[in-house]
Order: structure tokens, then sequence, then C-alpha cells
């Protein structure tokens, strides 16, 4: 019987300290699962210091080392996508450069598909150790919303590192939507799936690409993309001015019989207005939200560019 291949796709952004550490690693993994083939498969994610360079230096020695490389910085999402495209193996993986996704859960993770009959393996933090306390805060509380908010589930502290089947990234492939938020998509598609859990490691090497304000647009992403629900927000504000309106004017009148009333409360008229229309403004922002994102997926532009990959003619 053939051998059964995983292929490793790994995301690389400036990440020439890690790359050497994470090839040591991912290779001694490599070499205790002699059972099976590997495919390393490196996306260059248009780094601007030499990891490129690293790559290719990695592909000439090891054959198993495959790259492709961006012609610019595509973000993290596109960079899966191409590594889930290109890959051959049977079996897939997604890991992070900086030993952060710890490759010697792999063996275990390839245990539990091949035995327990799952279709995929995910990796979630118990813990977020190391993190800024800030942020985790942030983070908790995203999750909370996020899955109030949407029918697709998604795991606190899940992360990108998973092992799949071919059907799995099959299905994850035939999205094909621009705007890629992957934690959800890795839920929408569904399959039997299993969890690990692990202690936060820290990076090894150079430094973390998420500032708090990119992670907050990507949470909005995360939102816009899986739900649906800010949407209605307009509706329900909408509903709530009717009926203080209403009040409000059955007031006004029974005062105006009552005790008659000169001209006055301006003021109050003011704020009215005001309130209003900020609360108009605020749902014409979240329109907007939407608008711009199906926008984006009109255009059906690529969602990365290659420059250059193994196997080209030049080399
Ligand atoms: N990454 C990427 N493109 C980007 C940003 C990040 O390919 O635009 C890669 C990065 O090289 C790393 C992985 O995505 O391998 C995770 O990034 P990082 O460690 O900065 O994120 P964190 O672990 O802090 O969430
Ligand atoms: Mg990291």
């Amino acid at each position: 019987m053939a051998k059964d291949k995983i292929s490793v796709i790994v995301s690389c952004y400036n990440e020439q300290d890690s790359i050497p550490l994470f090839y040591g690693e991912i290779d001694k993994i490599s070499k205790e699962m002699s059972k099976v083939d590997f495919e390393f498969l490196f996306i260059n994610d248009g780094s601007i210091d030499n990891t490129l360079k690293l790559v290719k230096e990695l592909s000439q020695k090891d054959k198993r080392v495959k790259y492709i490389s961006f012609s610019r910085n595509f973000g993290k999402e596109a960079a899966m996508l191409a590594g889930l495209e290109h890959a051959t193996g049977d079996y897939i993986t997604l890991m992070d450069a900086d030993l952060q996704d710890p490759p010697e859960l792999l063996p275990e993770m390839y245990r539990i598909i091949k035995e327990d009959n799952y279709d995929q393996v995910g990796t979630r933090r118990v813990s977020r150790r190391g993190e800024p306390l800030i942020r985790s805060f942030f983070a908790r509380k995203f999750y909370k919303i996020i899955n109030k908010m949407s029918k697709i589930e998604m795991v606190d502290g899940a992360r990108d590192y998973r092992l799949m089947k071919r059907k799995v990234v099959d299905a994850i492939i035939s999205l094909s939507e621009y705007n890629r938020y992957s934690k959800g998509l890795f839920s929408f598609v569904g399959f039997k799936t299993k969890w690990l859990e692990y202690e936060n490691v820290e990076r090894v090497a150079g430094e973390t690409k998420w500032s708090f304000w990119k992670l907050f647009k990507y949470a909005i992403e995360g939102i816009v993309a899986f739900s649906t629900a800010p949407l209605s927000i307009a509706t329900v504000f909408g509903l709530i001015m009717c009926m203080i309106a209403f009040v409000a004017i059955v007031f006004i009148i029974v005062k105006t019989l009552i005790y008659g009333d000169p001209v006055s409360g301006w003021p109050s008229i003011a704020c009215i207005i005001l309130f209003v229309s900020g609360v108009q403004l605020f749902c014409m922002g979240i329109i907007g939200m939407y608008l711009s994102k199906t926008y984006l997926e009109v255009k059906k532009r690529p969602i990365y560019i290659i420059s250059e990959s193994t196997g080209d003619k030049n080399e």
C-alpha cells in the first residue's frame, strides 16, 4: 500500500528568525513519523526580510520543501488558501512558522484521524498565557458576542492549526468568497472534528504581526462574514423610536388640551434631532459595512497573486 502523505502548510511573513527553528522541529517530527511521507509548503506572504531566500535554500537541500511566493503581502488568510489549493497530500495541516502551533502534536493528530475515524483534528489553546491581558479580555468578549449572533459556532481559543482529510480541504476550497474568515469557514464546512487542547506557547523568534487595531478589524470582519444580525439593528431602533414618538405625541396633545401651551421646548427638540440623526448615521454605517464587503465580493479580484514558486523555469 502506498504511504500516506501529509502536507504541512506554513504561512510566513517576515519569519527569517523562526524558519530555521521551525524547519528543525518539523524535520525531527517527520523522522519520528517514518510511516508517512511529508511535503512542506512554505507560503511567503510578501516578506521584506530574508524569508524567501531561506526557504529557497531549504528547498534545494530538501526535496520535500516547496514554496510559493506572493507578489506582495496578502494576509494570512490568503496565504492559507494558497497553501490549501496547492497542497498535494492526503492529509493537510496548517501551521504558523513561529512554533506557536506545536509540531509535536502532529503524531497524535494523525493517530486520531487514522484510528478514531475523525475527519479533522483541530487544536485549541486553553490558556492565553503570555498574551496582554487586555487582548485576552476582548478576545473572550468577541467569542461571546459572535456566538450569540451567528449560527456557526466559533470555538474560543481555536487555532488555525489543524490536520484535515483531503475532503475537508476540498470543501474549504470550494468556498470561494473574497472576505475569508477561516475560523468561520472551518466550522461552516462541518465534518467530524476532534479538539486537542494545549497550553499557549509563546513565539520562538520575531514578533507578532497583529496589533490591537488589526485584531479589532479582523473581529468586525468575522461578524460581518458570519452574521446578518447587525443589519436588523436599524429595524429595532426604528421600532423603538416610533413607540417613543407615539407616546410623546399623545402626551403633548393631552397637555395642550388641558393647559394650553405657548411656544417652548426647543432644547428638547434639538436633543431629539441630534439623537435621531445619530441613530440614523449609525445604522447607515452598519449597512455601509455590509455593502462594502459585497462590493469587494462582486469585483471577484484574485485573493492572492503568485510571483514565483518551486519548479519555476527561471530557477
Ligand atoms: N502571517 C502571514 N501573513 C501576514 C501575517 C502573518 O502569513 O500578513 C503568518 C506569520 O508569519 C505566522 C502566522 O501567520 O506564521 C501567525 O502570525 P503571528 O504569529 O504574527 O500571529 P499570532 O500568533 O500572534 O496570532
Ligand atoms: Mg504567532
